[in-house]
């Protein structure tokens, strides 16, 4: 029997506003589509945290016995400066920046973001679709659109009618904003805008002929509205309706009321069952973000070289200070915060390390099972992965008691305390069990210290076997000594 008929799994839905009990269109089947990133820069920290609340969520789907089809898009075209249809394409507009092809700033970005992800561990999803390979099915959406009465064409390019969309449906209903707010709330067309009305937005837009990014289409040379790019690739690959939708807080409104809007235009149905929405990474009490300059890179916090933090840390702690957060709280980026992170990541860490050496008794002082279910319980609330890392701890500390002697474990229970640490700590959390050296470790750099002078006494002893042991263990486990005038000095592998 699967994991997931016996753990009832309750997500809050934004389009509900409530936490809703799970149940996929096709049972033991998830279609999960995730907003991926504009590759026109650098991903940074806050970016990552959105897409790391989807990595575990799909890593405990998967546990649980899914078979879950995960599509993160790429987006590398369309997304212009800003919401409003104006503006240049970011990715054309850093290509003119460079004088280098769009295609290059793509290239360089996707790199970038695959490398920074694999460093924090992340599960591959399983289509990783582009919006310039998906031009035909965009054109073929505007079409119905067009043919149901909800888009009209304007000089060559095509915009969605909101007002008449807003007559049979609820424009707004995800962001919970009423139509007549927006008109309220917007500034009135200055005449030179194509648009019937200011909150229609671009299915299609004819490329000015600076605009280098452009195909052909029935009605111009141009490039497909931003919003357009997900319905297309996740009507594609996960159907006119599937089970979840995620992305960041700031793409409610309006990306993916839009995508609604889309899709029921096209379809005529609602195309996503559960919509959810991570929230913000914030520093200095502000959003993190590139264009204002708010933003900390991932490799800056492995290397340490950022005016806000004071030194390197290793990717699973920085992976640990997020998860420490709800995935829909705000999450406040500090040193400090990241310091107590990597104190309590090592005490984990120090724990599991422990299991091997544990001596077992007849019974255990300690309820494994009971605490196993709470790991599932924590996971099932809406992967609230703040009460799952302080569970954890709870079976961290009745650990140091069956090594110090005032608990007891019996052999039964200590392997389902391994069993469950690897499937919540690496399998659902995706930390890695680093050494503490990747950071820049005080504890490592203490012991080799250890070690390097017990190697210089045996040199004085003219004990050489033991001398070179010490040296040829250590380059064993990745550790080279290097002798020089100054002393001995170590690097890592
Ligand atoms: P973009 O490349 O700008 O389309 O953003 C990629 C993803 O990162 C989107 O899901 C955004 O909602 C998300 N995002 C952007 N800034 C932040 C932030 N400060 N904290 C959390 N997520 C963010
Ligand atoms: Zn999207």
């Amino acid at each position: 029997m699967p994991l997931y008929e016996s753990q009832t799994i309750k997500i809050y839905n934004s389009l509900s506003g409530e936490k809703e009990t799970f149940k996929p269109i096709n049972d033991g089947y998830v279609g999960m589509y995730v907003c991926g990133p504009t590759v026109y820069s650098n991903v940074h920290l806050g970016n990552v945290r959105t897409f790391m609340s989807f990595d575990v969520i799909f890593r405990y789907l998967k546990h649980l016995g899914y078979k879950v089809r995960f599509v993160r898009n790429i987006t590398d075209a369309g997304h212009l400066e800003n919401d409003a249809d104006e503006g240049e394409d970011r990715i054309a507009k850093k290509a003119r920046l460079e004088a280098i092809e769009p295609m290059e700033v793509v290239q360089r970005y996707t790199v970038d973001f695959h490398n920074i992800l694999n460093k924090f561990n992340f599960l591959p999803p399983s289509i990783e679709p582009t919006a310039t390979g998906h031009i035909i099915e965009q054109i073929e959406i505007i079409k119905s659109i067009i043919d149901n009465g909800l888009a009209y064409e304007v000089n060559g390019s095509v915009y969605f009618d909101v007002h008449k969309y807003n007559e049979t449906k609820a424009y707004g209903i995800l962001s919970k904003r009423k139509l007549e707010d927006l008109i309220h709330n917007t500034r009135a067309l200055d005449g030179q805008s194509d648009k019937k009305n200011p909150q229609d937005f671009a299915l299609w837009k004819r490329a000015e002929p600076q605009h280098i990014m452009r195909w052909p289409s029935p009605w111009s040379d141009g490039f497909p509205g931003w919003h357009l790019e997900c319905t297309a690739m996740s009507t594609k690959y996960l159907g006119e309706q599937f089970d979840i939708h995620g992305g960041g807080m700031d793409l409610k409104f309006p990306h993916h009321e839009c995508e609604i809007a889309q899709a029921q235009a096209c379809n005529g149905q609602s195309p996503v069952n559960y919509w959810m929405h991570a929230n913000m990474l914030i520093m200095n009490g502000k959003k993190m973000a590139k264009s204002t300059g708010n933003y900390i890179l991932p490799n800056e916090i492995f290397s340490g070289d950022n005016p806000h933090i004071t030194k390197a840390y290793a990717p699973s702690v920085a992976r640990f200070f997020m998860l420490q957060a709800h995935y829909r709280s705000i999450l406040d980026f500090t040193n400090n915060g990241l310091l107590a992170s990597e104190k309590g990541f090592y005490r984990l860490m120090d724990a599991i390390n422990l299991l091997n050496d544990l001596k077992t008794s007849d019974s255990s002082t300690f309820n494994v099972s009971e605490w196993q279910q709470k790991c599932y319980d924590a996971m099932n609330d809406d992967f609230n992965t703040p009460i799952l890392i302080a569970t954890l701890f709870d079976a961290a500390k009745f650990i140091n008691q069956v090594k110090d002697g005032s608990a007891t474990v019996s052999a039964e229970d200590l392997e389902l305390l391994k069993q469950t640490f690897d499937i919540f700590v690496f399998d659902v959390l995706g930390l890695v069990n680093v050494a503490k050296e990747s950071s820049g470790s005080d504890q490592l750099s203490a012991a080799v210290e250890i070690l390097i002078n017990l190697r210089k006494e045996a040199r004085q002893n003219k004990d050489f076997a033991l001398s070179d042991k010490i040296r040829d263990e250590l380059a064993e486990a990745g550790i080279q000594l290097k002798d020089s005038r100054e002393g001995t000095t170590f690097t890592t592998n």
